[in-house]
């Protein structure tokens, strides 16, 4: 073949090394098609032409001749290999040729693409007709077989069912990629098949995403239903493959969004469903008023959402609450907790003749005391007063005008996060359906995605944090445990390059001087501030390669997917996130069997920093991952205009690059990506030898094996304890197996 494969992974203008002006000519003589790159920077296709010296003509497809030196010139592939299903397919693989491919097979409405083995989806902004019932038996019958994230579940089904190995779906990319919308499609084909042809699963998966996304989802700069928490979900399965359960788990709600938003964000969904798509008896019961006039939701000046009707989501949600039987007392409590944060968000303050600080009684205090089940005197000493056991005294101090503040959006902050708590315990009830279950599962892993904005807080700063162990795992399945299986079991194997992440892991995790660390000392020390605490992180970390001080108060990670400013303002005490021992009193006193519940919530949570409690969260959750077969789906936003049909290269390019598509494919074409154990697959396969084998060893039948049903050499390895296939080879056996 004149293509020759391209092994290093620079992909920059590896050709000419490689195969010096042969290539040349025979790329001129056949009129082949090469990239060069254009003086803006992106590749165009053509044709040499003719070359001189270190220059080449170069016909483009405009008809126009442009002069390009090589360097700037890359192998484009063979016409056949126009629009591959799998990047592993293309002769070169470099960046242009890359795209291109996406690009194509994008505007042809085929958003699926596989690279080696994870699956790219590209978000298509708009409804496509790939899902539902037709397309689901489609592909659990193989009639079709483009990469889809059917085809993904359909694999993760039938090994769960198989070979009784856990597995996981693994999602990721960033904010508005479409994690979320993918994880839904995976969970329809798990309920579609695993249902038993009912659809009542299916039903009740989608009345739980919808529970959870009015609940922990919210419009942000970069994606219109952004999730502000991370989820797992596990789905488990009886040994026939039924579904006979599920299990939620979910990794901290931003809950600053409650008191705090960003210019044209919104806080979470379900307070505007609520003010705007309740009853005129619930409004009445409530107190509620129109959107406008709560100050937690009008300081971003954003409270619509383009194309989304928050009243009607409300009915819906109304329904979704009933099918996971959270009975009508506890909605209107529910209800009754989401208009008592929005009126505290309307208490105010004011400082008195002898300059202490007073509460403003005015409706906001009596409506949300009448909500929480206080008196207005009750609530008012617990927002402005600092109780202190002296003894057998009991010691009150007034507050400080900005500590008031704080204690009031703190307890807002805290209902509002410990009542998403316990519905998702209420989901997981309903989901706890009859049988234990056999032990297997499919998790489903979504969480919130890369962040990077003009100044980034201390919600980016663990949410990127979380990306960075999910690249890990990623970097681990993918490139070290493969390249480790392969030198431990003996193959013949040139190792491929990749980018570490280990390097930024460790600026987090290192003790005593990493960022958490550093920041839960910090948070302890009374007198410390934002600025006392940059300072402290450029003094121990300004050594560290992935770690940039700044003046002021900021400071740099250079995380996988690029370096992030992050600001420290507020770090300290979002990290420290107080609710004072009065305050819990406060709410455990009052006469609301909910605020009760989430109080005792809060008395059982041990009282550590937010940023710790995020690491113990994060852990267990990777912790549960770790015994699964991955995988894996990156998301990548083809624009950000949010709209249909625009592939915007650049930024499609810089998503590829830091989730390292190339080398996984590259990795993948070198590797054996399947592999078995002498044991297991001689108990598969040896039956189809047809003279008696029984005395021998599984090595040699599985050699036996191969050897009979003539798998060429080149295409499998035989390691000390396991046997390594390339892409493709184990479905000639397989279908052997099912015709005997
Ligand atoms: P975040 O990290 O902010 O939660 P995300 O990666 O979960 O982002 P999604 O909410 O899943 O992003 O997707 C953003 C939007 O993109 C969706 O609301 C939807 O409009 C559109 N979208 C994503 N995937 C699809 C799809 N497969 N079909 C149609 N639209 C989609
Ligand atoms: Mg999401």
């Amino acid at each position: 073949s004149p293509y020759v494969e391209l092994s290093s992974s620079d992909s920059s203008g590896m050709i000419w090394e490689l195969e010096g002006d042969d290539s040349v000519s025979y790329f001129i003589k056949k009129k082949l098609r090469v990239w060069s790159r254009q003086p803006r920077g992106q590749w165009e296709l053509g044709t040499i032409q003719s070359t001189s010296g270190e220059e080449a003509s170069i016909s483009l497809s405009d008809g126009n001749v442009m002069k390009v030196v090589r360097s700037e010139i890359l192998p484009a592939n063979p016409d056949v290999l126009e629009g591959a299903d799998d990047l592993n397919k293309l002769c070169y693989l470099n960046e242009p040729s890359v795209l291109h491919n996406l690009k194509l097979r994008y505007s042809q409405g085929m958003i699926y693409s596989k690279a080696g083995p994870i699956l790219i989806a590209l978000n298509p902004f708009k409804d496509l007709q790939t899902y539902g019932n037709d397309s689901v038996s489609a592909y659990r019958q193989r009639i079709i077989d483009s990469p889809h994230v059917y085809a993904v579940a359909d694999t993760a089904y039938n090994k769960v069912i198989r070979d009784e190995v856990n597995q996981s779906i693994i999602i990721s990319g960033e904010s508005g990629s479409g994690k979320t919308e993918t994880a839904k499609i995976a969970l329809q084909y798990l309920a579609a098949l695993g249902g038993g042809g009912s659809c009542a699963i299916e039903n009740e998966f989608l009345q739980i995403n919808r529970i959870l996304e009015a609940f922990g989802n919210a419009k942000t700069s970069r994606n219109n239903n952004s999730s502000r928490f991370g989820k797992l979900i596990e789905v488990h399965f009886s040994s026939m493959g039924k579904i006979c359960g599920a299990k939620i788990q979910t990794l901290m709600l931003e809950k600053s969004r409650v008191v705090q938003l960003a210019n044209g964000e919104r806080s979470y969904h379900i307070f505007y469903q609520l003010c705007t798509g309740s009853s005129s008896g619930l409004k009445e019961r409530l107190n509620l008023r129109a959107v406008s006039e709560y100050k937690y939701l009008v300081q971003s000046d954003c409270t619509l959402i383009d194309g989304v009707n928050d009243a009607n989501n409300f009915h819906q949600l109304m329904k979704a609450l009933d099918t996971v039987q959270i009975c009508k007392e506890d909605q209107e409590m529910i209800f009754k907790m989401l208009a008592a944060i929005l009126w505290l968000g309307n208490i105010s303050f004011q400082v008195d003749s002898e300059n202490h600080i007073e509460v403003v009684d005015d409706e906001a205090v009596t409506s949300t005391a009448q909500l929480m089940g206080c008196s207005s005197q009750e609530l008012m000493t617990a927002l402005c007063t600092l109780k202190t056991q002296f003894d057998e005294d009991t010691i009150a101090k007034n507050l400080a005008l900005r500590q008031a503040t704080e204690r009031r959006d703190a307890i807002a902050k805290f209902i509002y996060a410990s009542l998403f708590d316990w519905l998702v315990e209420q989901v997981n009830k309903s989901l706890e359906v009859g049988k234990p279950h056999t032990g297997k599962s499919i998790s489903i892993l979504d969480i919130y995605g890369f962040q990077t904005f003009q100044k980034n807080s201390f919600e980016q700063f663990y949410i990127n944090y979380a990306n960075e162990r999910i690249q890990q795992h990623f970097n681990r399945h993918l490139f070290k445990l493969e390249q480790e299986d392969y030198e431990l079991d003996g193959v013949d194997w040139t190792k491929v390059d990749f980018e570490d992440n280990e390097g930024c892991l460790d600026l987090f995790e290192k003790k005593p001087h990493g960022l958490f660390s550093l920041l839960d000392e910090e948070s302890n020390l009374a007198k410390a501030s934002d600025l006392t605490f940059a300072n402290k992180l450029r003094h121990h970390l300004g050594a560290n390669p992935c770690f940039k001080g700044e003046r002021g108060r900021a400071f740099r990670v250079r995380h996988y997917a690029g370096e992030v400013l992050y600001d420290t303002n507020d770090f300290l005490e979002k990290n420290r996130d107080t609710l004072s021992s009065d305050s819990i009193q406060f709410l455990s006193s009052c006469n609301c069997e909910l605020l009760q519940l989430l109080s005792k919530m809060f008395n059982q949570s041990q009282k550590q920093s937010v940023a710790t409690k995020f690491k113990v969260q994060l852990f267990k959750l990777m912790q549960q991952l770790e015994s699964t077969t991955p995988h894996f789906i990156r998301c990548i936003k083809p624009n950000s205009k949010d709209l249909p049909g625009i592939f915007d290269e650049g930024l499609v390019l810089q998503q590829l690059r830091c989730c390292e598509v190339l080398e996984v494919v590259r990795l993948s074409r070198a590797g054996y990506p399947i592999r078995m154990g002498h044991q297991e697959f001689s108990r598969r396969y040896g039956f189809l030898l047809s003279e008696a084998n029984v005395s021998q060893d599984p090595l040699s039948i599985s050699v036996a094996v191969l050897q009979k049903f003539y798998i060429p050499y080149e295409m499998y390895h035989v390691g000390y304890t396991k046997l390594y296939l390339r892409a493709g080879q184990i479905d000639a056996l397989e279908n052997k197996r099912k015709q005997v």
